[in-house]
């Protein structure tokens, strides 16, 4: 069972603090000079389908680990007063927008959009499909709480059309699961499985993660193996950030418990070498898939994109955010909702659409985008072609490409030309090949995530 531990070569990558490049420019770059009149004129311009993500920030109880926003709402009144907002805000948004909308996915996030009564959901996916026109055979996901997924939330799941439900799995390992205050036994995961396959949803992903307090290789091999037995379609495996300063709660989490690099790698490759040899297909950075599902047809015909919910199959330019610090994305840039309760209702109940800031993006933001984003998922990329489709020269981003020496000598990346390819075992330090093109990377490192 014993697996590699860290190459010596790229010890020193792996604990580089840097972005998880769900977009470009990242969320540091998010500046309070963008505003509603940006998301404003944005959205009366998009064209195409729209993407929606919808964020229920509340959750039964906090997991030490968690970085979201979220919080316990002691009671349903709540939740009531945070939908009633909701609901107001998808008609701005829906009044918002220069023409009648499609949209082809929904994404529910949080939180635990399972937090909500099983007719609250229901009612919310009904404005949603009506206020935006959503597709027949529309994406529809929902991350949720197995262990508070009950029967009739999985048959309200069932009536609103979800086709895709992300399972925060996290740790099978009891012992683990004590220390980051997330008690949820196998069996509970697999009746979750079973209700949500019998409820029609078609599309199973479970998250892992590595690095947690007291994991090591050993139990991530059983998480993975658990997790394999249970044949969701996709797997996540995230490495666990520890940033206390930033997620108050993460200062339950014990750092002597935590793992250094080499046990990260470890308990990473033990995951790997699990679900590969289980039957999944590797995809981009942390990603699994059965053969057969969308992300594998998607990474073979070169269509993977990277947004905020991590891979996707989704093809849509506009992302439209409704809830709490719900991130947008349109052909002009990014912008962001108020990061408090308070502040996004406010503005929602005045009539305005909640952005409190953003970033625009430059064509040649849009061309680095593009690079990254083929990076991370493809792990290889054209640079020359990419200049060349964006309207610049071919040898635009060659600076960039002199800054990878000294990853390729110690064999991150492999360069002919102006194409670039992540070295066989540098996968999980994409991140770091990566950023040569990051334009705008901060030296404000310490609200990054480690490479591994
Ligand atoms: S990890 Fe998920 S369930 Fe746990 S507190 Fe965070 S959002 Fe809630």
């Amino acid at each position: 069972m014993t697996r590699s531990s860290i190459p010596a070569a790229f010890l020193e990558y792996a604990q580089r603090n840097l972005p998880r490049y769900t977009s470009y420019p990242t969320a540091v770059a998010f500046h309070d000079q963008v505003g509603e009149a940006d998301a404003r004129s944005w959205a009366e311009a998009a064209e195409g389908p729209l993407s929606l993500y919808v964020h229920i920030p509340f959750c039964d109880q906090l997991c030490w680990y968690c970085g979201c926003n979220t919080t316990v709402p002691n009671g349903y009144g709540r939740i009531a007063r945070y939908l009633e907002t909701l609901h107001q805000e998808i008609d701005l948004w829906a009044a918002a927008l220069g023409k009648p909308p499609r949209t082809a996915h929904l994404h529910f996030g949080g939180g635990s959009p399972n937090a909500l009564s099983a007719d609250d959901f229901e009612a919310l996916v009904s404005h949603l499909r009506s206020a935006f026109g959503v597709e027949a055979d529309a994406e529809v996901a929902v991350e949720l709480d197995p262990r508070s997924l009950d029967r009739d939330f999985l048959a309200a799941l069932a009536r609103s059309g979800v086709n895709r439900a992300s399972l925060g799995v996290q740790t099978f390992d009891p012992i683990v699961q004590a220390k980051i205050n997330r008690i949820q036994p196998f069996d509970q995961i697999a009746e979750g499985v079973a209700g949500l396959r019998r409820a029609g949803v078609t599309g199973v992903n479970f998250d892992l993660i590595y690095g947690l307090p007291g994991q090591d290789e050993a139990s991530m091999w059983r998480t993975a193996a658990l997790a394999a037995e249970l044949r969701p379609d996709r797997v996540s495996v995230f490495g666990y950030a520890h940033v206390p300063w930033f997620a108050k709660h993460q200062k339950m989490i014990r750092t002597e418990d935590l793992a250094g690099p080499h046990g990260r790698w470890s308990q990473a490759e033990a995951a790997d070498a699990v679900l590969i040899s289980a039957g999944y297909q590797r995809i981009g950075l942390d990603h699994y898939a059965l053969p057969g599902d969308s992300l594998c047809q998607a990474l073979l015909e070169g269509r993977l994109k990277r947004n905020f919910q991590g891979y996707t199959a989704d093809a849509a330019d506009t992302l439209i955010p409704l809830g709490v610090s719900a991130i947008g994305a349109f052909a002009q840039g990014f912008v962001q909702a108020a990061r408090t309760t308070d502040a996004w209702a406010a503005a929602v109940q005045g009539g305005h659409l909640p952005i409190q800031r953003g970033v625009a993006t430059s064509a040649e933001d849009r061309l680095r985008a593009a690079v990254i984003e083929r990076l991370m998922c493809d792990l290889e990329v054209d640079v020359g072609a990419l200049c060349r489709a964006f309207g610049y020269a071919e040898s635009w981003l060659d600076p960039a490409l002199a800054g990878l020496s000294a990853l390729q000598a110690d064999g991150l990346c492999h360069r002919q030309g102006r194409r670039v390819r992540v070295g066989a075992d540098a996968r999980r330090l994409v991140r770091v090949v990566a950023a040569a093109f990051d334009a705008a990377l901060s030296t404000e490192t310490v609200r990054h995530a480690q490479a591994v």
